[in-house]
């Protein structure tokens, strides 16, 4: 790579110096959860050794310092997606949080006998569910955009089941199960003049690709720190301030609150409304550190760093006899979902970790989108700014031989 130092990268990395069963790690399970330079590590031992104190409440010095490291992430993240108001970012546990939270809130008041939900045959079990349950309650309809052979959306049908009826439409980003980027844009554009809102599913985009929710104009953007070099328990859930002050409360509880008596409660303003009970300090604060690494980096170098291994990785892998890519649209990020003839996926996943290779088998939370593609998994490799050329030539080895082995 011209632009970064892969080598320098990787050594901000402290888990790739480990060896798994006798073998340098090749950690390609980026999709899953990506690995978290010392930047991250080291604020999570640096709070806790020097800040550790609950947020918001106390007046003193420590309660005020974690405060302040707590809400920094928060104009972090509003710089990261390029939302107006730091206001509009609410923290959550996670994409699955978020997308949940717009469901129980939104979708509750909304939603009435007859609307309609429009999702995609893509979608990540989390954008699935909520959207269920909260549609057979409210006697709605969920409807599904199907999926092409060559894992894009039919925006054809997409445009048929779009109406008067649709109140919303939760769409994939970057699907975690197949690599594909959906034409997000067009969709909220077509969505907003039948007057429904948007709500993107930025869990594998956040990373990948560059986020601009107002150049955008979704009207919800959930992600998760986890995915972008951040810690585990912390994400964010972008809403347009309008509509996320006329959202009823999620959960009850301290620091959603104004005032409470017996008779009566009233709420907090934004963000807060959103936030009851102790959050994840630490992971919050340690995801700032996360963000800055990815910006100082530059989203463009990552992706050409990323696209460069992808494309590699696509042709080593389509010369092996018998493997079947699953998944080739036009425009894919990061991810390399396929199956190999008369092999299960889960024997593969085996014989590559004896060699130190981590890759994911089975059905990536898409359980309807294997089964659009009638398989019950594949085999996914999925790359991070971290990963090399070399260690796909290790992983098209890893699989020449398990092959040979299996066969
Ligand atoms: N959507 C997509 C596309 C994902 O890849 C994931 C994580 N695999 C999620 C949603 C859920 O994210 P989380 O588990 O961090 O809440």
């Amino acid at each position: 790579n011209k632009v970064l130092d892969i080598e320098k990268i990787r050594n901000d990395f402290p888990i790739l110096n480990r060896l798994v069963k006798g073998h340098p790690l090749v950690y390609f399970d980026n999709a899953a959860t990506s690995q978290k330079p010392a930047a991250v590590i080291d604020a999570l031992v640096h709070y806790y050794t020097h800040l550790n104190a609950n947020v918001h409440r106390g007046i003193h010095t420590l309660a005020e310092e974690a405060t302040a490291a707590f809400e920094a992430t928060r104009d972090a993240i509003r710089g990261f997606i390029n939302a107006a108001y730091r206001e509009e970012i609410i923290y959550t546990k996670g994409t699955t949080e978020g997308i949940n939270l717009v469901a129980y809130t939104w979708g509750r008041q909304q939603l009435q006998e007859g609307d309609e939900v429009i999702i995609s045959g893509m979608e990540h079990h989390s954008n699935i569910v909520p959207w269920q349950i909260v549609c057979e309650e409210k006697k709605a309809r969920l409807t599904v955009i199907p999926v092409t052979d060559k894992g894009e959306l039919d925006m054809e049908a997409f445009y048929t089941l779009l109406s008067e009826k649709t109140k919303l439409v939760a769409v994939v980003h970057v699907s975690n199960a197949l690599g594909t980027i959906n034409p997000v844009k067009t969709i909220i554009d077509a969505a907003h003049g039948k007057g429904a809102l948007v709500l993107v599913d930025g869990a594998q985009s956040s990373m990948h690709l560059d986020i601009d929710v107002q150049a955008l104009d979704c009207d919800f953007f959930a992600l998760s720190a986890h995915k972008m070099l951040g810690p585990t328990g912390a994400g964010a859930l972008y809403g347009k301030k309008q509509i996320l002050e006329a959202m009823p409360v999620f959960n009850g509880g301290g620091e959603m609150i104004k005032e409470v008596t017996f008779e009566k409660t009233t709420y907090n303003e934004l963000p807060y409304k959103f936030e009851a009970g102790t959050p994840n300090i630490a992971d919050f604060v340690a995801f700032r550190p996360a963000i800055e690494y990815i910006n100082e980096l530059g989203k463009e170098n990552i992706r050409k760093h990323e696209d460069a291994l992808l494309s590699y990785a696509t042709e080593k892998v389509r010369e092996i006899e018998g493997i079947k890519i699953i998944g080739e649209a036009a425009h894919k990020a990061s991810v390399l979902s396929f199956v190999i003839d008369g092999v299960h996926p889960q024997d593969i996943g085996i014989l590559l970790d004896n060699k130190g290779i981590a890759v994911r088998t089975g059905h990536h939370c898409a359980e309807p989108l294997m089964n659009r593609f009638c398989i019950p998994g594949t085999i996914r490799a999925s790359f991070a700014v971290y990963n090399t050329l070399e260690e796909v030539d290790k992983l098209a080895e890893g699989l020449k031989k398990a092959i040979k082995v299996l066969k």
